[in-house]
């Protein structure tokens, strides 16, 4: 059988790809061993964001009074919360294959394996193949904390799939996925450790905004330890370590949340064995790896490990193989964390810009300055804060309060344009809205 793009991995990068390329009249054959639509729709984005709505949910409920509503009993149903994700994730991966099968996608399921450039094996048929597209992923990086392997930790697939909950969690890892757990399992009332061995939670976001959103979250009961170094982990015991000092908090389960690490093992890519970056396959702005008319996008690369920053770039290869060289822009890749309050950052942060050396000026308004923002946020709290380059560009935007998620795109248009701070303003935005914010900073 003879293609002119296969296709490793059904994830948001395979699958856009796919899409792309059988779209363009291509031949197109897609494998997936798992499922469908990746770690993104089973067991990432849209499963965390599905549990996280009930959980949002329940707290606006529970503080329904605030809004001069009056809820009497408030309560949920774990096991019909996990039922729904399911629903919510089957749904979707349906669409997937609807959408991939519409345009005359093969879709194989199974473990494929390359054996060279141009021909990939799988349940014991060759595929051949003109282009290949690498899109295998990323996977729950497991480090070597002594006594880990005899407990029953979870990864975030167990913490999505379980239907009971514990009396305690110690997260190890206050990143993105860390911060999202710790909300869930923080609103329906576990108590939550979270332990992150750097001094700030959610990495490279924004520090004065997650610095903000730790307070609220150490408001509502949420221990952090940040600075601290995990040690072991021996039946429900942590320890943990800070400048040489040794303390031991309890967890009735233990939630890795360390990070991911690109899937580049187990099928073949050793006999390619094209260069590499970091742990991931190395690619150009056309996502070409360094082998002709091979190409690797989303996770594997190593580089974003986010599923729009994959959808975006399979998209930029497939317009490559078909002629049209439009170079990848990492310039305004959104970041963010869905918590409640979200916050959202996109483009450079103050703290990357002060490493750099690059002067600029912050223009921050808290989001009680939005009319909308008031009116649906009683008590809360959060801000704006915009940065402009010396000549007035947007070139970063941090948000905090709800629905960041939704707004920062606003902000990363105008970022990836190179907009200036006039041109952004001179804008119509709909009134009363949140997104006014961006307006008023300015
Ligand atoms: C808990 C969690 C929450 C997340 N939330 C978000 C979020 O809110 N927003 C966001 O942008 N990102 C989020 N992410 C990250 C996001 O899921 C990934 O960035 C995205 O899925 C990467 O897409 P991908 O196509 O590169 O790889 P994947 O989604 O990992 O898909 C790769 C696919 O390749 C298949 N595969 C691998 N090897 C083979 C083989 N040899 N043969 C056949 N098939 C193979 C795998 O089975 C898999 O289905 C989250 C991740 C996690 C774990």
């Amino acid at each position: 059988m003879k293609y002119q793009v296969a296709i490793i991995g059904g994830g948001p990068a395979g699958y856009t790809a796919a899409e792309a390329a059988g779209k363009a009249g291509l031949s197109v054959v897609l494998f997936e061993k798992q499922s469908l639509g990746g770690v993104c729709l089973n067991e990432g984005c849209i499963p965390t964001k599905t549990l996280l709505y009930s959980a949002k949910t329940y707290d606006g409920a529970r503080h329904a009074a605030k809004y001069a509503v009056s809820v009497p009993e408030v309560s949920f149903d774990l096991p019909k919360i996990i039922a729904r994700k399911q629903k919510v994730v089957r749904k979707l991966v349906l669409g997937v294959k609807g959408k991939l099968t519409a345009h005359g996608v093969t879709i194989v399921s199974g473990e494929a394996t390359v054996t060279d450039k141009n021909h990939v094996e799988c349940g014991g048929e060759t595929y051949e193949c003109d282009n290949l597209l690498l899109c295998t992923g990323s996977e729950t990086f497991v480090p070597a904390i002594p006594g880990i392997d005899k407990v029953s930790y979870w990864t975030h697939r167990d913490a999505l799939d379980n239907k009971e909950l514990p009396a305690s969690l110690a997260i190890i890892g206050g990143g993105v996925i860390g911060m999202e757990f710790a909300s869930f399992f923080n609103s329906l009332g576990v108590e939550v450790h979270v332990v992150e061995m750097l001094d700030k939670i959610l990495g490279p976001m924004d520090r004065e905004l997650s610095e903000m959103l730790q307070a609220e979250y150490a408001k509502r009961g949420i221990k952090f330890y940040l600075s601290h170094k995990v040690t072991g982990v021996h039946g429900t015991e942590v320890s943990v370590e800070k400048d040489g000092e040794t303390f031991t908090l309890h967890g009735d389960k233990v939630l890795l949340s360390v990070g991911r690490r690109p899937v580049t093992k187990g099928f073949g890519l050793e006999t390619l064995a094209p260069e590499t970056f970091r742990n991931g396959v190395k690619v150009n702005e056309y996502m070409q790896t360094s082998l002709p008319n091979v190409y690797a996008c989303g996770d594997i690369t190593a580089f974003s490990l986010l599923a729009h920053t994959a959808v975006s770039e399979a998209e930029v290869a497939v317009d490559h193989l078909l002629g049209k060289s439009r170079p990848m822009s990492y310039k305004a890749i959104p970041g963010v964390v869905y918590t409640n309050p979200e916050i959202a950052g996109v483009g450079k942060t103050e703290e990357e810009l002060q490493a750099e050396g690059i002067s600029y000026t912050v223009k921050k308004i808290p989001m009680a300055f939005s009319g909308r923002f008031v009116a649906e946020n009683e008590m809360g709290n959060g801000v704006c804060k915009l940065i402009l380059s010396e000549d007035e560009t947007l070139i970063g935007a941090h948000m905090l309060g709800n629905p960041a998620s939704e707004l920062i795109v606003i902000a990363g248009i105008a970022i990836e344009k190179g907009m200036k701070s006039d041109e952004l303003k001179s804008f119509v935005f709909p009134h009363p809205t949140v997104g006014e914010i961006f307006r008023e900073a300015l």
